[in-house]
């Protein structure tokens, strides 16, 4: 009954949102965002809520990037102290987001499995999972034997052990974009589509406005939350967003009749090859050592022998289930694997969020909080120093061991 409800509300508020008229685009904010993924769409809510005078810029329509691409995969299992900080208040906010800001996103604690086959990459498990217990996350280094038992579909000998976090969870992104572009609109957030940012004027090193083909947005602050496009959407201040494009592929399985109702999203470590369900299949994908830089998204096939070579081996019930299809999208990739968040010192009032290189939606919560108490000057419930996107002038990397 309650989840009837919920798929009624859903209804209800997408066909209000739906047949509002266009709007004029506002001739001036507090603060301008460039970017309707997870993570402009979280900061404009968060801001929002806190009183802020907001526009948001999406060229396309909400969650037409990277954001509508990814698995759906939250974890708070990671190497580095800051990320782990991020993956745990990010899976806060996502288990109460039907309450705040109010929308249903299919949260549900499936829980993720690192498969280690080699003494290296379990010492440094170990570690991590040392460091993420002492952080208040339950994950725990389990046998090959329990491993088997939690996911029933794996297969090899060559297991040494595994990673499991219970309280990791799945979410459906482009769900989490409308409910934060909705609790941002009841905050009085403008939400401007099919609007793209052609340009930031800046004057003396100070930022008064962005320029748009409806328009420009006077504003003295401005939020770049532009994902893989990034590095132009930087270039429009004249600062550097080391952001490259990686086109990752992902492929569906037609239903597999007896698949375990609950199944973590378990990912081969060696390989990056992972899979979790998705509806009565799976959604499965391996990192392709032969991509190449660029904004393409069209799939191709070259890959897949690959998958299934490593599948037959990993979990050979998945390399001969029959496939229905698939899509591409672009990983924001930083040249550390971690992500990019700050604000620059050459120009005022320049934010930005990005290079989440396969990690941004499950940090997206975290990072728009994050970001409303950069722009409000409150304190933040963690430091992001080491996360700035000038560390790269200094060769100071800050590398994340666990990217997949
Ligand atoms: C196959 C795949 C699987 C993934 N799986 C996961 C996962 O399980 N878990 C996880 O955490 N992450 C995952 N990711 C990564 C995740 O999708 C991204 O890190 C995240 O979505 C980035 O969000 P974003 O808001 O920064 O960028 P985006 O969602 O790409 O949003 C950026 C937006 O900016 C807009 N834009 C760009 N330039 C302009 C401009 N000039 N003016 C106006 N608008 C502009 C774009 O149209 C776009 O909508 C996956 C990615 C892929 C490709």
């Amino acid at each position: 009954m309650r989840r009837t409800i919920q798929i009624l509300q859903t209804i209800y508020k997408i066909a209000r949102l739906g047949g509002m008229p266009r709007l004029p685009l506002p001739s001036g904010a507090d603060v301008v965002i460039i970017g309707g993924g997870v993570v402009g769409a979280s900061a404009a809510f968060h801001l929002a809520e806190a009183g802020a005078d907001v526009v948001l810029l999406e060229r396309d329509q909400l969650a037409s990037g990277s954001t509508s691409k990814a698995a759906g995969g939250l974890r708070a299992q990671f190497s580095d102290s800051l990320n782990i900080e991020l993956g745990k208040r990010s899976l806060e906010a996502y288990k109460r987001f039907a309450e705040r800001p109010g929308w249903e996103i299919d949260y549900e604690e499936i829980g993720y499995l690192f498969v280690l086959t080699t003494e290296a990459e379990l010492d440094v498990f170990r570690r991590s999972v040392a460091l993420q217990n002492q952080l208040g996350v339950p994950s725990r280094i389990v046998t090959p034997e329990e491993a088997l038992k939690l996911c029933p579909l794996l297969a090899g000998d060559d297991i040494l052990a595994a990673s499991y976090c219970p309280t990791d969870a799945h979410a459906t992104p482009e769900s989490v974009v409308q409910g934060y572009a909705y609790g941002a609109r009841q905050h009085g957030a403008h939400i401007a589509v099919s609007t793209r940012a052609d340009g930031i004027d800046v004057v003396d090193g100070v930022i008064t406005g962005v320029r748009t083909p409806r328009g420009t947005v006077a504003t003295g602050t401005v939020i770049s939350a532009a994902g893989a496009w990034s590095r132009a959407c930087g270039e429009m201040a004249g600062v550097r967003l080391d952001v490259t494009p990686m086109r990752r592929q992902v492929l569906f399985t037609a239903p597999m009749g007896d698949l375990p109702a609950k199944l973590p999203l378990t990912i081969d470590f060696t390989s990056g090859f992972y899979f979790h369900r998705e509806g009565r299949g799976l959604l499965m994908s391996v990192s392709d050592p032969d991509e190449q830089p660029g904004f393409s998204t069209e799939t191709t096939d070259d890959w897949i022998p690959r998958l299934l070579e490593v599948a037959e081996h990993r979990a050979p019930r998945i390399a001969s289930a029959p496939i229905q299809g698939g899509w591409a999208g672009l990983y924001d990739m930083s040249p550390d694997g971690n992500a990019m968040i700050g604000e620059f010192e050459q120009i005022s009032r320049f934010l930005y969020a990005t290079g989440f290189s396969g990690h941004g939606f499950l940090q997206g919560p975290a990072t728009g909080e994050i970001l409303r108490d950069l722009v409000l000057g409150r304190e933040l419930f963690v430091d992001v120093t080491p996360m700035s996107a000038e560390r790269f002038d200094s060769g100071a990397l800050a590398p994340e061991f666990n990217v997949v």
